[in-house]
């Protein structure tokens, strides 16, 4: 994603700003200036992006909180120009859940615009043709803020909000992938055939839409839906690799690749005896074993690091210091997609497995993108 500053912290989630959007706002600046605005109407404008920035994390916050409700982390949300993006950890499986994550982003929308219409219906003195020629002068963007009293103008900038809600929510309901809508169409498919077909037709529904987007481009000189079409084909290619690849993972177990002759450590054991082994065969990442033979800890190749890094305190053994201890057990019988996700979680490089017989195997990411590797050459 590239480089993105922290703005804000909400629900414990940090809000980014990517470094593209922090590099358009002077350019909209030196537009909004050529374009003739007056300084009230650049401050209008200004506090109408940065509400509509609010708006854009709002909908953001929805997915991420629905997606909390199913016990899934979101790493941050990141904002650029064109979109926001809540970096959730790791889609639902259930197509329920998927549907309901999609969902709640441009529900978040919906409801403001209810909020707003109701605001304008009830409270709003100024008429909607007042509002409608303010709402043109605007647009055009080339008129210092017409006369409008300060009252007038809030409900002005209310209306343009309304508007850019509405569109959010009718945008990303287009059933097309990556978009919200997209996902929904996909959990929807995915309740009469697999996923991977799901996948396809949605992104050939995405597909279908760039071509619509690139010809209203086309014709009405709009650069920006070329450049969203763009990314939009882009991303929906990106999709439909990930669910292939998702797919490919499912088909195998922990159990054709879970280690279980490995060298045990325990408690005693030296940086001399553990950079011996490393050199001599193939091991990198090491599980420790207490004295009753139960498993006390793992070391990784990060611990390894850190450990060989740290001058010898001189006193005694100091491998129990660097043992990682909140690592989780796999069991053998789960899809090698499982244990990819459960190691980015767990950001442990390497985990413990429970056996069948109760004995402890090893597995590390190497060794499972190693293995698919293989089994992709051996397919084709
Ligand atoms: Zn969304």
């Amino acid at each position: 994603m590239g480089r993105a500053i922290q703005i804000a912290r909400i629900f414990g989630i940090p809000i980014k700003l990517h470094w593209t959007y922090i590099l358009v706002l002077p350019a909209v600046y030196m537009i909004w200036t050529q374009d003739g605005l007056g300084t009230d109407a650049i401050i209008f404008f200004s506090i109408l992006f940065i509400l509509l920035t609010v708006c854009v994390i709002l909908h953001e916050l929805g997915h991420a909180v629905m997606a909390k409700r199913f016990g899934i982390k979101t790493d941050d949300i990141i904002l650029s120009p064109l979109f926001g993006v809540a970096r959730i950890r790791q889609m639902p499986e259930a197509p329920t859940r998927e549907f309901w994550v999609a969902a709640a982003g441009p529900l978040v929308n919906l409801v403001i615009c209810i909020f707003l219409a109701g605001y304008l219906l009830v409270f709003a003195p100024t008429t909607v043709e007042q509002i409608s020629t303010g709402l043109t002068d605007a647009l055009q963007g080339k008129a210092n803020l017409p006369g409008l009293e300060n009252a007038a103008r809030f409900e002005l900038g209310m209306a343009i909000l309304f508007i850019i809600n509405l569109v959010l929510v009718v945008f990303n309901l287009v059933p097309a992938l990556p978009m919200d809508g997209g996902r929904m169409f996909r959990a929807g498919l995915s309740i009469f055939t697999d996923k991977l077909t799901a996948t396809r037709i949605a992104t050939f529904v995405a597909q279908m839409f760039v071509i619509l987007l690139f010809g209203v481009a086309y014709f009405t000189g709009q650069w920006v839906l070329a450049i969203l079409a763009a990314f939009i084909f882009i991303m929906s290619g990106q999709e439909l690799r990930v669910t292939r690849e998702e797919t490919f993972r499912k088909q195998f177990t922990l159990a054709e690749v879970v280690k279980t002759n490995y060298t045990p450590l325990n408690s005693f054991s030296t940086r001399t005896e553990v950079k011996e082994l490393m050199d001599r065969g193939f091991e990198r990442n090491f599980a420790v074993f207490d004295n009753e033979g139960k498993l006390s800890g793992i070391l990784t190749e990060n611990e390894l690091a850190r450990w060989f890094n740290t001058p010898n305190s001189g006193v005694g053994n100091d491998i129990e210091i660097f043992v990682r201890r909140d690592f989780i057990y796999l069991t053998p019988d789960i899809s090698l997609d499982k244990v990819i996700t459960n190691m980015r979680n767990s950001e442990l490089g390497m985990l413990p497995v429970l056996m069948e017989d109760k004995s402890i195997g090893l597995i590390d990411s190497d060794s499972v993108f190693e293995f698919l590797k293989f089994r992709k050459k051996l397919r084709s």
